[in-house]
């Protein structure tokens, strides 16, 4: 196992660690996970109204929820929350029961699990990175740093013209797709006309899922991926309803018509999802809808909220999800107090 932290990362990290040099800190980090590598792409600060003291530190949390989101969406390829870091006083180079805690729950994100990494200054800068597999197992593991090391197309990030692309069909020129959706389609015309356009796949076998993390994790990844779609659907006024079950997405009618049902899963481990309309199966990708629809094609309109659920406890939304996840690294840091002579 390989951890490749950006130039930026590392350097954030460094940044962080010298800002705050008398008090605890720490962040998190965002990148991808291939295989036995994973790449560090970069590393969240806590955040202008965390809490720095010698023995405590609290993360600022709307401020690093929104820095996620702010900073993936930048990327060309999809950057993940993979891991975090925290600085421990002298050379105290090992978790704590606190952090074992913390540490657990990022764990269960995912399931290569993830990596955690403690700062010392002793008294030079010295990093420990750990892997934690679930539920909770320590491997102390090496890293390197690099931009030349990490695939390019992680680096990537959206190009200027992507970026115009949008501003002019959101100003209403638009500028690719014919056909374009003009809105007030009937849930199921429209998606046979999107089916139209995505590739069709084997039937994605029965997942087994055997926690209730992982359950989460999976109903999560699919939200994040469909969720530019479903805004975009509800832009066109196409009523919708989105319910889960253990492992897939429902997008029905109002009416919760079963035939007329699109359900989207998740197959582990690669997390592709697919989608099944019509008893058949095709491979679906974020913002699908949106390209076959031809894009948006009138200003944005205040928008109904795109998961209206059919009963409360349906309801997961985007924002949910980081922020349970951010929840439960709130509290880093009460074993300084606890080490401190
Ligand atoms: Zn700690």
């Amino acid at each position: 196992m390989n951890v490749i932290f950006s130039d930026r990362a590392i350097s954030a990290v460094m940044a962080e660690t010298a800002e705050k040099i008398r008090t605890e800190t720490g962040g998190l980090f965002l990148g991808k996970v291939v295989g036995e590598n994973w790449y560090i792409i970069e590393a969240i600060d806590p955040g202008p109204n965390s809490v720095f003291e010698v023995a405590y530190f609290e993360y600022d949390q709307p401020y690093v929820q929104h820095l996620i989101n702010k900073v993936a969406n930048l990327y060309q390829s999809q950057l993940d929350l993979i891991g975090l870091w925290h600085r421990h006083p002298g050379s105290f180079d090992q978790f704590s029961g606190t952090d074992d805690g913390t540490n657990t729950a990022y764990a269960q994100m995912r399931p290569q699990g993830a990596i955690s990494a403690l700062v010392n200054l002793d008294p030079h800068f010295r990093l420990t990175m750990y892997h934690v597999s679930q539920p909770c197992t320590y491997t102390k593991i090496g890293y390197q740093v690099g931009n030349a090391l990490i695939p390019t197309e992680f680096l990537a990030y959206h190009t200027p013209e992507m970026y115009r692309q949008i501003m002019e069909q959101l100003m209403g020129r638009t500028s690719r797709g014919t056909g374009a959706i003009t809105g007030g389609f009937k849930l199921s015309d429209f998606l046979d006309k999107m089916v139209a356009g995505l590739t069709e796949t084997e039937m994605p076998p029965q997942v087994l899922l055997f926690s209730e993390a992982q359950r989460d994790a999976v109903i999560a990844r699919i939200l994040e991926e469909i969720m530019p779609d479903m805004e975009y659907m509800s832009e066109q006024k196409i009523p919708y309803l989105l319910q889960k079950d253990q492992s897939s997405i429902w997008l029905m009618p109002k009416d919760q018509n079963k035939n007329l049902t699109m359900r989207f899963c998740s197959r582990l481990p690669e997390w592709e999802v697919c989608c099944v309309w019509r008893g058949r199966s095709y491979i679906y990708h974020s913002g699908a809808f949106q390209n076959i629809g031809g894009g948006r094609t009138s200003p944005a309109q205040p928008k109904p909220d795109p998961l209206e659920p059919a009963e409360p406890n349906a309801r997961v939304t985007r924002s949910d999800f980081w922020g349970e996840v951010i929840k439960r690294v709130v509290k880093l840091g009460t074993e300084w107090e606890d080490k401190k002579v």
